[in-house]
């Protein structure tokens, strides 16, 4: 089996092979850096990761391009509203963007290549395309791509002319009139006093101006590629369905105009939508959420992952309470299995758990092989740790296969909530819990310390003292100290073994 993947551009699964054996170039669009980027951003910057680990995971090496859209129209409105210069107001977004990323443990790119860093090579890009022909500078001083020059325009969208014209001009200015054909885009942007305001505007021999945001991709991904491989054609390109017209499009015909090939990638692959209890996400709907405010409602990454990977990256995802909800429930059992298992590990693997894993690896690698079906890897997931349990619960303990098994496919889904959770060991007679009367009692006003490690001992000791009451048969006051550990975000739980095992179900309060 090899990994297949969907290709927006034949619009078929087909076999991955990369132009050079064992590598591969994957090129990302990355984030726009006015603001925080929201949730649907980040189901794409997801389904993005899912594939670069899966990749990796098969044995590739694998060069990552994201970019970082630092000029366009919503970032100078953002510094011009803040009276700042651009360089410097996006650094906040830049920051808050890798921040969130590592919230949602998405790995690190290779290169984060900010636009702004890459005007020379955009500056050459747009005099090449001008030099063959199929660009022309209009009468306000911007430079246009002449779509009528390159016939094969519209093959990764597949709209006809007329959609075509009815897309484009959705998205231009009043400015129409200065290009020959209204489909046509503009790669440079003569400069306007508010570009001059915040620094957005560069000397170039064409004029004065900035590049055009289609420009800027088309730009840094031939430099790196160029840079890292030699070549002028990726192997993967990824982004969100919502970039295949006119984005990508445009980004084929610069490249593919200056390149002379036939391709610009080899192969597109597109995240769809994801809606927001029903809707689609929109200021005007005033439902726009961000992975920062999900952090902030304790929600963990791993219930976020699972909820995505949940449903396949080319189906519309809706997010509400309740998915949310059942998501982090999921989260937290899987998180617990997997404590379960590392604490139980031992030299070698009981008959059922080595064949377990067996069918984990299997399942696993079956699902993502076959055009990422992350659902299927997480049901797989599931299935092992209801196996697991049984056979833990059996006294049966985990081996390397197990343990392997599960962090294999852990580290490239990353569903498990990480929320770390204690046993209690409670042997009778080994020093452990015996049944005595002087445990301490809850009193009102009772609080743990502020600090998340100190709050942890604070919990092992109440669940000491209530696994101390409960030998004592004082079951009410066993009760109680249940009560009290839970309203602060813990959870006890005896095992069948004996053992307690006192969970952090929500996140500390720092
Ligand atoms: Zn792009």
């Amino acid at each position: 089996m090899t990994f297949r993947l969907f290709n927006t551009l034949t619009r078929q699964v087909e076999a991955f092979e990369p132009l050079q054996a064992g590598k591969v170039s994957l090129y990302t669009c990355g984030p726009t850096v006015y603001n925080y980027a929201h949730i649907g951003n980040f189901r794409t910057f997801l389904f993005e990761d899912l594939l670069r680990r899966w990749l990796e995971a098969s044995g590739y090496d694998v060069f990552h391009v994201m970019n970082l859209t630092d000029v366009d129209d919503k970032t100078i409105a953002g510094a011009s509203a803040a009276g700042q210069p651009l360089r410097q107001y996006v650094l906040r977004y830049i920051e808050a963007f890798h921040e969130d990323r590592g919230y949602l443990r998405i790995k690190d790119a290779s290169v984060y290549p900010r636009a702004t860093d890459f005007i020379p090579a955009m500056i050459r890009l747009v005099e090449a395309l001008l030099a063959k022909g199929v660009a022309y500078k209009g009468e306000d001083g911007s430079v246009y791509f002449a779509i009528r020059k390159f016939p094969a325009y519209g093959r990764l969208s597949r709209l006809d002319t007329r959609e075509l014209k009815a897309g484009a001009s959705e998205r231009v200015a009043n400015d129409e009139y200065t290009k020959d054909d209204v489909r046509d885009f503009a790669i440079w942007k003569a400069a306007r006093p508010e570009d001059e305001k915040v620094g957005a505007a560069w000397d170039a021999p064409f004029g004065r101006g900035r590049p055009g945001w289609h420009l800027e991709c088309s730009a840094m991904a031939l430099e790196l590629i160029g840079q890292h491989f030699g070549t002028d054609v990726l192997d993967i390109h990824a982004g969100g369905v919502d970039l295949i017209f006119p984005h990508h499009e445009d980004e084929i015909a610069q490249s593919c105009a200056v390149t002379g090939k036939d391709l610009f990638a080899r192969y597109w692959a597109h995240g769809e939508f994801l809606n927001i209890r029903g809707e689609k996400m929109s200021k005007r709907f005033g439902n726009i959420t961000t992975p920062r405010d999900l952090r902030e409602d304790g929600v963990d990454a791993g219930a976020i992952r699972l909820l995505m990977f949940q449903t396949h990256y080319r189906q519309q995802l809706d997010l509400t309470d309740e998915g949310l909800a059942a998501a982090q429930k999921a989260s937290t059992r899987l998180g617990e299995f997997q404590n379960r298992l590392m604490a139980s590990k031992s030299g070698t693997d009981s008959p059922r758990l080595a064949q377990a894993a067996e069918r984990l690896r299997k399942d696993v690698t079956e699902a993502l092989d076959e055009d990422l079906n992350a659902p299927r890897a997480v049901a797989a997931m599931f299935t092992f740790m209801s196996d697991g349990n049984a056979a833990l619960d059996a006294g049966e303990k985990p081996g390397p296969a197990a343990v392997s098994a599960w962090a294999m496919a852990e580290e490239i889904l990353g569903v498990a909530s990480q929320k770390r959770s204690m046993i209690v060991e409670a042997q009778p007679g080994s020093g452990g819990i015996t049944p005595v009367t002087t445990a301490p009692v809850v009193t009102p006003g009772e609080t743990p310390p502020s600090d998340p490690a100190e709050a942890e001992e604070w919990a092992r000791r109440w669940a000491t003292a209530r696994a101390q009451y409960k030998s004592a048969r004082n079951y009410a006051e066993a009760d109680r100290v249940r009560a009290l550990l839970g309203q602060h975000g813990f959870q006890v739980r005896d095992s069948r073994d004996g053992s307690i095992e006192v969970v952090r179900v929500a996140a500390p309060k720092v």
